[in-house]
């Protein structure tokens, strides 16, 4: 049996006739940027996620860069951030000339919020919450400390679409918030997409007019020096569509998940747990095992494909040598880019597939 670690035309499969009628409508609309799509996404999303604003743009990198600049973050400022997060969030930081500053992270795979206030000097400005994988960071301890010490937080929402902490949901909790569509994220586009939401309306108000050439007009009158960073109308329909799936969607990678919990029983492999407090949407579902490498190559020998996500963290990245760190500065960080493997996990999988994986890890025997 051959299985994909990822599979999109299985998720469009499931409600093809719905994307397909919508492509055409917008097609046949005859307006392809700033309409009526992306203003009725925005008011969607805004109402799903529960804050006040959203914003569409280009992407989630975008969204992070942005975000950034519209809290006045640059030159001598200092950025707290997950040691094993994505590059894209220590881009968007760095993009804006103000330098990251790393945690390492807990059992949950993500930000202890435990040791962020020893990294908190004059020069911190925000800390940038990446609900890495599907499951919430600490909120609470987060926004305390932002509180104490007068920060901003940033919260990193592209792998965490319908993820809650407590009873409010991710993306409506800190000053701003950002979203991928990439496609493979959990409301994926068919394209790239993003978004910023926010409570703030004057955040809000900014985003609009950085995302369209500072204009606040649709052309030709231009306040600022802004960029073009705008979700396009096709994605943004094609958005409304899956978005009306997305807590059912969800719930299909929770059976999953479920199944993977509960049935993959061998002693070399370690599901990731999810953080008390957070529910889990399973963007990934990832899994730590000291013979990772083998483990791989045996699956692979098996047809089935895994992802590391990521197998260099951001401090040894080529184009972070820059930040002068070396191996050894962040051994947490280095042992789970190590550790982790990433196991087939999208809509539409089967149960016969399911019970494939699951034997086959079950007969690993390192
Ligand atoms: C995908 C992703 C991004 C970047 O989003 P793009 O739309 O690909 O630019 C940023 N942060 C995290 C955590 C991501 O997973």
């Amino acid at each position: 049996m051959e299985i994909q670690a990822n599979n999109l035309k299985r998720q469009f499969d499931l409600h093809a006739g719905e994307y397909n009628r919508k492509a055409l409508e917008v097609l046949d609309s005859g307006w392809y940027i700033l309409g009526k799509e992306v203003k009725e996404f925005e008011k969607e999303f805004a109402s799903y996620i529960g804050s006040k604003y959203c914003a569409g743009v280009a992407s989630g990198m975008d969204a992070l860069t942005i975000a950034f600049r519209i809290l006045g973050i640059g030159k001598n400022d200092e950025v707290i951030v997950c040691s094993n997060a994505y590059i894209a969030c220590v881009m968007g930081i760095t993009l804006n000339d103000a330098t990251p500053v790393f945690v390492e992270p807990d059992e949950y795979d993500n930000l202890d919020a435990d040791k962020i206030e020893e990294k908190i000097n004059a020069h911190t400005r925000a800390i940038l919450a990446v609900h890495l994988y599907g499951q919430s960071c600490d909120m609470t301890k987060i926004c305390e400390l932002a509180r104490k010490y007068n920060l901003k937080v940033v919260e990193d929402c592209a792998q965490a679409h319908g993820t809650a902490w407590k009873d409010k949901k991710c993306g409506s909790i800190g000053d701003i918030a950002c979203w991928s569509f990439y496609p493979t994220k959990n409301l994926g586009a068919f394209g790239d997409g993003g978004a910023i939401t926010t409570n703030d309306p004057e955040y809000d108000a900014q985003v609009r007019v950085i995302r369209n050439y500072g204009s606040k007009k649709l052309h030709y009158e231009n306040d600022i020096i802004g960029m073009n960073s705008r979700l396009d109308e096709m994605q943004a329909g094609l958005l409304r569509v899956k978005l009306t799936y997305l807590d059912e969607l969800n719930k299909e990678r929770n059976r999953i998940a479920k199944r993977y919990l509960t049935e993959v029983q061998n002693p070399l492999i370690r599901p990731l747990l999810t953080r008390p407090g957070s529910n889990n949407v399973y963007h990934q579902f990832v899994i730590h095992c000291a013979k990772r490498d083998q483990l791989m190559a045996y699956l692979k020998e098996n047809g089935i494909s895994t992802i590391i996500h990521y197998p260099i963290p951001p401090h040894l990245q080529k184009a972070y040598e820059c930040l002068g760190y070396q191996k050894g500065d962040f051994p947490i960080a280095e042992k789970y880019a190590n550790e982790v493997l990433s196991l087939p996990m999208y809509n539409g999988m089967t149960s016969e597939e399911i019970d494939y994986v699951i034997d086959k890890l079950n007969h690993f025997e390192g």
